[in-house]
């Protein structure tokens, strides 16, 4: 299963991905979990992407893609992978759908996962307490927020256009919208 999960910063995306990526066996890619890495380590990856980070700004397209393109190439992504958190702009889905193509592995699923604003905002200001993610103060929120909107909204009418969107309903407690994602995917034929 080739999976893309898609939803606004405080969704819930995260954990979700670690659910269902176990339910299939499937490695789950968090682009923004390898970054925070790559940050903890000092690497020269991290360096280049922490001042974005911090900043709730996105990193540049061609260093995500790169990462990206190397991690999808490593050997346990051929039984299927969970993307979560890329691709997050229209360059980087074309992107994608170019590396899928040319491995001939096309994505079978893309879930977007929805939560009314409000909602949302206060989910993000009680994981800044709990977490101490620098990129959750309320400044940087409201700029993830305004990076979603302009850059990664587009990208459900990419997906619906390749008839590979499905929406789930994410307000309420882990385990329902766990069954809900789950449910949407029993319907899926894997594509070879
Ligand atoms: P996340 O944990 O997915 O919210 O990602 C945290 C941060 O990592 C984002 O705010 C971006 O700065 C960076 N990041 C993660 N994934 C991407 C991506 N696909 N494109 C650009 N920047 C990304």
């Amino acid at each position: 299963m080739r999976l893309v999960l898609l939803g606004p910063p405080g969704a819930g995306k995260g954990t979700q991905a670690a659910k269902i990526a176990e339910a299939y066996q499937i490695p789950h890619i968090s682009t923004g979990d390898i970054f925070r890495s790559n940050v903890r380590d000092a690497t020269p990856l991290g360096e280049e992407a922490q001042g974005y980070m911090d900043r709730g700004a996105l990193v540049p397209d061609e260093l995500v893609i790169r990462m990206v393109s190397d991690r999808l190439g490593q050997d346990d992504c051929a039984k299927g992978f969970l993307l979560d958190g890329f691709p997050r702009t229209v360059p980087q889905a074309q992107a994608l759908d170019r590396l899928l193509d040319e491995s001939g592995r096309p994505l079978d699923l893309v879930l977007r996962f929805e939560v009314p604003e409000e909602e949302l905002v206060a989910r993000l200001l009680k994981r800044a307490d709990l977490e101490g993610r620098v990129d959750d103060t309320e400044d940087v929120i409201r700029k993830r927020f305004e990076v979603y909107r302009d850059e990664t909204s587009p990208l459900a009418d990419f997906y619906e256009a390749q008839g590979l969107l499905t929406d789930i309903d994410a307000v309420g407690s882990v385990e329902d919208v766990t069954a809900r994602a789950l449910g949407a995917l029993e319907d899926v034929e894997p594509r070879p």
